[in-house]
């Protein structure tokens, strides 16, 4: 579904090149730039969010942030949640940049969108789409009945790129599976990514992040072949998984999948 493309600037400022302590003179104060903040907030959250897709997200007002958030650990609050809280009633009157759409369906949480709406916002830019059917554009709609005005596409290749791995399992129902150089230390996970699938004799485990810090690892059940052990995972939330290219998986994983990365 194609949505308008409307443009909408918070204010003057928001489009011209003001001085700032904290940044070169000459970076220019525009969509790509406040997008490229919430891009850069997404990233540090990748590997850590599964089951849900690390987004980030700025609120922009008067030409100044005035609210960050990122998605959290384990996947909630989602990064529109903790920059509307953030910027508290700075909110209202504001331009907000989010790397997907936002949620529109009752989860643990109220919907995102509505959160938006409340707050005052007047213009969201989002960088993609959310494919989860439960949004799937839903989260637009709901902004523009209420008069939010919504852009979508800004730095879309590089938010795509940050959630690879849940796009991935939303289309196939399982996650995106690396294959690449064993880590250092061994069952250590590459950063990046939600889990490192490993084997010790012929078994399969599996190593993830603990929220305090270091890693778990659990062997996983037998399956019958590597496609219904990747169908597990993509059940159990993971959105993108590393095997070392050593491991004695990797043969039955190439047979049966074929086209992995
Ligand atoms: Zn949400």
């Amino acid at each position: 579904m194609a949505f308008p493309q409307s443009e909408c600037v918070a204010s003057v400022q928001a489009a011209v090149r003001l001085p700032d302590r904290s940044r070169p003179a000459d970076t220019p104060r525009n969509h790509q730039y406040w997008m490229a903040q919430a891009i850069a907030l997404a990233r540090a959250m990748q590997g850590r969010v599964w089951p849900n897709p690390a987004v980030g997200c700025v609120i922009v007002r008067d030409g100044e942030i005035v609210g960050r958030g990122q998605t959290q650990f384990g996947g909630r609050p989602h990064a529109e949640r903790v920059a509307l809280d953030d910027a508290g009633v700075q909110a209202n009157g504001a331009v907000l940049y989010v790397t997907l759409e936002p949620c529109s369906h009752w989860g643990k949480t109220p919907p995102c969108a509505d959160a938006i709406i409340a707050a005052g916002i007047i213009c969201v830019h989002a960088a993609l789409q959310d494919p989860d059917p439960r949004v799937n554009g839903g989260g637009f709609r709901r902004l523009l009945e209420a008069g939010v005005k919504v852009q979508v596409g800004l730095a879309a290749d590089e938010a795509r790129k940050i959630m690879a791995g849940f796009f991935h399992r939303v289309a196939t129902g399982q996650p995106l599976l690396t294959i690449g150089a064993r880590p250092e230390p061994p069952i250590a996970i590459p950063d990046g990514f939600d889990a490192l699938l490993h084997s010790i004799d012929g078994r399969p485990w599996l190593t993830t992040r603990k929220k305090a810090g270091g890693a778990m690892t659990v062997a996983l059940g037998q399956t019958s072949g590597a496609q219904a052990l990747l169908g597990e995972l993509g059940s159990q939330g993971l959105t993108s998984i590393y095997l070392p290219s050593d491991d004695q998986l990797v043969e039955s994983v190439r047979a049966r999948l074929g086209g992995t990365r």
